[in-house]
């Protein structure tokens, strides 16, 4: 019969292999929310820090303007009854640019467009008369302006602050301005670009129409922006926060903030990107940190599946052997100190013992000789086999009852089984501690005397023989019985020669008359 092969995972590779898998999954649990969490508050914080950062510079410009526009008014108020004094326009433009670093050049422009007064000197344009429609913006307001982003006269792109001039009566007498050239070095980079970081973080400036009159880099002032919800908001006026992608296809976390008085806003943004970048370090660093932790955890899971799977272990290891001697000391040894294992070994305890119980009684019923309870043949043979094993020397009879037959015919084949039992008590009484008696067939039996001589079991085997005769037996009376006795090793080399010679000295004290004994 075939039986399947065991098979070859075991409890504690089981209990290891769910232990590793359960800290795996909870590490990568761990990292993923810890992630997750990072991410969140990182984009969150940069979000808010922006709109504040934006904020607060929307502020700064905001009293910039307010403060260049007193400066201005001031400055008209003064020139508009002295508009022909042409060295005190001169002397107050010069002031107006050099007093302070918010202009790069100032003008003042008379009602006809036409500049009669202009600092720094280098500019040279006294004189030039205003033509394009963008020049004219102040010119046609007629009010206190912050112009569009143009082309001025000296070829530089700017934009204009400008207050008119009135007479007394109300005439218009022009306007006197400031200029800030957008894409030379001027007051806005200033208030705004001294804090550009090299992490990616940046900011730029859009008036009421989308153009970019402050960025970081040159190139892109002038430009228009569309398509850019930050700016959409914040040139409506709101101040907050929004994740947008810029033109570049760039993923951003802007913050924003509108400049009241000129409609203009301001944006500051900071790649998505850069900024996740240091979650990546952390998760590493958490990794890093974690690995004490989870390695000190999996050597106790470890240990711990050793421990307690060693008893089941143990005890599956001794099952595999139930067969053999020392099993039961095996098991005894086992530590139990759980209830299924101390439960397993209690229960395989028992279950050897029935086992070995079993086995024992179905040796010795194999051994014995169920009518007399004397070793039978078999059992005989195992004996003969251990006194050979071990050399013991020994002396032997075979005996036989004196015409059986008779008894039998006379009373009955169940009055000579009750003979033959009576006959096996009385050699059993007779016999001493180490005497081995078997019935080796019928009404035939043999006893082993080890280490005694062959003299000695002849007086033995007189005695019994004596003791039979002299025994009234139940139904029958006294029978009578026929011995002969050797001895091994003696002159007999073979065990089974000993047997023989036992057998031909029993036949010769037949043939002399029975009843008695021989020594062969
Ligand atoms: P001898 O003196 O020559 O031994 O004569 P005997 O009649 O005893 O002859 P033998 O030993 O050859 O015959 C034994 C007889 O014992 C034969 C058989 O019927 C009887 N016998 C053998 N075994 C048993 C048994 O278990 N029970 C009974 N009742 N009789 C048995
Ligand atoms: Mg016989
Ligand atoms: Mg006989």
């Amino acid at each position: 019969m075939f039986s399947r092969p065991l098979p070859r995972l075991t409890l504690r590779n089981l209990m290891l292999a769910m232990a590793v898998f359960s800290v795996i999954i909870t590490l990568c649990n761990s990292f993923y929310a810890t992630y997750e969490v990072q991410r969140t508050l990182l984009i969150n914080n940069t979000l808010e820090a922006n709109r504040v950062y934006a904020a607060k510079l929307a502020e700064l410009t905001e009293s910039f303007i307010q403060s260049t526009r007193r400066q201005l008014a001031y400055s008209a108020g003064l020139l508009n009854n002295n508009m022909n004094n042409e060295q005190m326009l001169m002397a107050e433009a010069r002031r107006l640019h050099e007093q302070s670093n918010a202009f790069n050049s100032v003008v003042i422009v008379n009602a006809k467009g036409i500049i009669i007064a202009a600092s720094p000197d280098t500019l040279q344009v006294k004189g030039v008369q205003l033509s394009s429609a963008n020049a004219r913006q102040s010119l046609q307001a007629q009010a206190p302006l912050i112009t569009d982003p143009f082309v001025s006269p000296s070829g530089n792109y700017i934009i204009s602050l400008s207050h008119p001039m009135f007479s007394d009566n109300g005439d218009y007498l022009g306007y006197v301005a400031g200029t800030i050239y957008l894409q030379r070095s001027n007051i806005l980079g200033e208030i705004l670009g001294k804090h550009y970081y090299q992490d990616g973080s940046y900011l730029y400036v859009v008036d009421k129409h989308k153009t970019l009159i402050y960025h970081p880099e040159e190139q892109y002032i002038g430009e228009r922006v569309s398509n850019n919800a930050a700016i959409d908001t914040v040139l409506a006026g709101k101040e907050g926060v929004l994740n947008v992608v810029n033109s570049h296809d760039v993923d951003m976390l802007t913050g924003f903030a509108p400049v009241a008085s000129t409609h203009w806003g301001i944006v500051a943004q900071r790649p998505k990107e850069a900024t996740l970048a240091s979650i990546n370090n952390h998760l590493f660093n958490v990794f890093v940190k974690s690995i004490p932790i989870a390695l000190l955890t999996l050597a106790g899971i470890w240990l711990s599946a050793i421990f307690i799977s060693r008893p089941l272990w143990q005890l599956a290891k001794s099952a595999e052997k139930m067969n053999k001697q020392d099993v039961q000391q095996d098991i005894s040894g086992v530590r139990s100190w759980y209830f299924e294992a101390a439960q397993l070994k209690s229960a395989i305890l028992r279950g050897i013992a029935l086992f070995h119980d079993h086995i024992n009684k179905l040796h010795t019923d194999s051994h014995t000789d169920a009518m007399t309870g004397l070793l039978n043949r078999r059992g005989m043979q195992h004996m003969l086999d251990s006194y050979e094993q071990r050399q013991t020397p020994f002396a032997l009879i075979a005996l036989d009852i004196d015409h059986f037959k008779n008894v039998n015919d006379t009373f009955g084949h169940d009055i000579g089984d009750n003979v033959i039992k009576q006959l096996a008590l009385i050699m059993q009484e007779q016999a001493r501690r180490n005497d081995i008696l078997c019935r080796s067939g019928g009404e035939e039996f043999m006893i082993f005397l080890p280490a005694t001589d062959a003299t000695n079991a002849l007086e033995v085997a007189e005695r019994l023989r004596r003791k039979v005769e002299n025994t009234i037996m139940d139904d029958v009376g006294s029978i009578r019985i026929s011995l002969g006795v050797s001895h091994w090793p003696g002159r007999a080399m073979t065990i089974r020669r000993a047997l023989k010679q036992a057998d031909i000295a029993l036949y010769q004290a037949k043939h002399q008359g029975r009843n008695q004994s021989v020594l062969n």
